[in-house]
């Protein structure tokens, strides 16, 4: 006999806080994302903060090029020498020195000479221009076995040709990015390029996760007779990594309250407490009684398919800690269909970002999309694009439990609430999941 049995006779819930009403996505949507904002700032090595939001403006504290250098390997020289040089006329310089990259002029350039220069250089004082090997006799002249102490010039360029100008990309001083920039790999190498080794960010949420039920146990056990494996907590957690979070698995709580309240504590230090299973109209009451003891909980229907049960409030210890809670439905469709609608935007705010919109594409239906009774449908489909235009195809069974047809899927195309049936040809708003080659992004 399970425990929770007993547990429900002699557990009198607060039903109070039990709300029913049927919302819309937006609906749901707006109630949870007005619970967070972004975070405080930490500072962080710069290659650990890709994803992350800039917490402060940046300036740069040197120019670069820090100084004038060669863009090409070449000859510095002074530009009033080069007048009318031709192959026919050539114009013969001496040659007083070599410059590598990373070395430091020891000498400027003098009238009628040059300096051989590498490209990245450092300029010497009298250069204000460069020319290419290719436009000299270098290579003839190395063949023919001639000093190289001289060099003829065979073309005249307009003055500063191949000189890169000192802070040219960025002047010492000058703001290089904005609070609030998301930085990528381009802005990670901006920052090294400014010699900056840590950076402020917002700092990642943690969200904790935490699945629910008797039935569940863990990868790598041996499959137990009437047993599922948890593959919520693996998915969701791994949704979490995608979009910038620090997963914190608390594993599985069973359908007793020692275990769920004992479970649920440990998720109260999190920015975001995630469970899975036990908010739907015919579970057992015991994840709703614990849920609604513990603070504001609100159980709702949302009008979407998967997904509609979902519970939202706000979860409380004894010492008045206080963390969101969102419980996602249990079959692992619906779980990370709502992870995308509610928790990814959530976690997308607190990481400072202000665009919480998936991509979204327009593409043409290759099966129909059924809506029998009047939810906003999320279809999982597998988006492709042929010759400039993209065609969405169901990726098979629609059951929220059928968990692969969601791996075959790089896309949620949606159906209106308004619609009972979308057919093979019309076009739809695909939310994407992903968005690599194969669909041409
Ligand atoms: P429930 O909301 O508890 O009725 O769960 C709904 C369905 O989701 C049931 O078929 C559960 O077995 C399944 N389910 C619940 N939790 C998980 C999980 N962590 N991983 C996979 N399936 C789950
Ligand atoms: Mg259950």
């Amino acid at each position: 006999m399970k425990e929770h049995r007993h547990g429900k006779r002699h557990h009198s819930p607060r039903r109070g806080h039990y709300h029913a009403d049927m919302l819309s996505v937006e609906e749901a949507f707006d109630r949870i994302i007005a619970a967070f904002s972004p975070l405080e700032p930490e500072t962080r090595p710069i290659l650990e903060a890709l994803g992350q939001t800039l917490a402060e403006d940046v300036f740069s504290p040197l120019n670069i090029p820090p100084s004038d250098n060669s863009a090409m390997d070449g000859y510095a020289l002074r530009h009033e020498d080069l007048k009318g040089a031709s192959p026919e006329n050539p114009v013969v310089l001496r040659v007083i020195g070599l410059i590598a990259a990373g070395q430091v002029p020891d000498r400027a350039v003098e009238p009628r000479t040059s300096l051989r220069i590498m490209t990245g250089a450092p300029t010497p004082e009298g250069c204000d221009t460069i020319v290419p090997f290719e436009e000299t006799d270098e290579v003839e002249r190395k063949a023919r076995g001639d000093s190289m102490d001289e060099i003829a010039i065979l073309v005249d360029q307009p003055l500063g040709t191949h000189v890169r100008p000192a802070g040219e990309d960025v002047k010492a001083g000058e703001k290089v990015l904005e609070r609030g920039t998301v930085l990528r790999p381009s802005e990670i190498g901006v920052l090294a390029s400014l010699g900056i080794e840590r950076v402020p960010v917002i700092r990642r949420p943690r969200i904790a996760i935490l699945a629910t039920g008797d039935e569940l146990q863990e990868p790598g056990e041996t499959p137990q007779p009437g047993r599922i494996y948890d593959s919520n907590s693996y998915g969701l957690a791994a949704s979490v990594r995608r979009y910038g979070g620090v997963p914190q698995m608390l594993g599985i709580a069973r359908d007793n309250l020692e275990d769920m309240h004992l479970k649920l504590n440990e998720g109260l230090t999190a920015d975001l407490l995630l469970t899975s299973a036990g908010v739907s109209k015919g579970d057992y009451d015991i994840v709703k009684d614990v849920l609604a003891e513990r603070g504001k909980v609100n159980f709702w229907s949302v009008r979407m398919r998967p997904a509609k049960p979902l519970a939202w409030g706000m979860l409380r210890d004894e010492d008045g800690r206080t963390v969101p809670h969102l419980g996602l439905p249990g079959n692992p469709v619906s779980a990370m269909v709502a992870f995308e609608e509610f928790a990814r935007p959530a976690i997308l705010r607190m990481l400072g970002r202000t665009d919480l919109a998936k991509p979204t594409i327009r593409a043409e239906l290759k099966g129909p999309i059924v809506n029998f009774d009047g939810r906003r449908v999320f279809a999982r489909v597998r988006v492709t694009r042929r010759n400039g235009s993209y065609y969405a195809t169901p990726t098979g069974p629609q059951g929220s439990n059928i968990l692969t047809s969601m791996a075959r899927a790089n896309g949620l195309a949606i159906c209106p609430e308004d619609l009972p049936r979308m057919e093979e040809g019309q076009i739809v708003d695909v939310k994407m999941l992903d968005w690599n080659e194969e669909v041409g992004g």
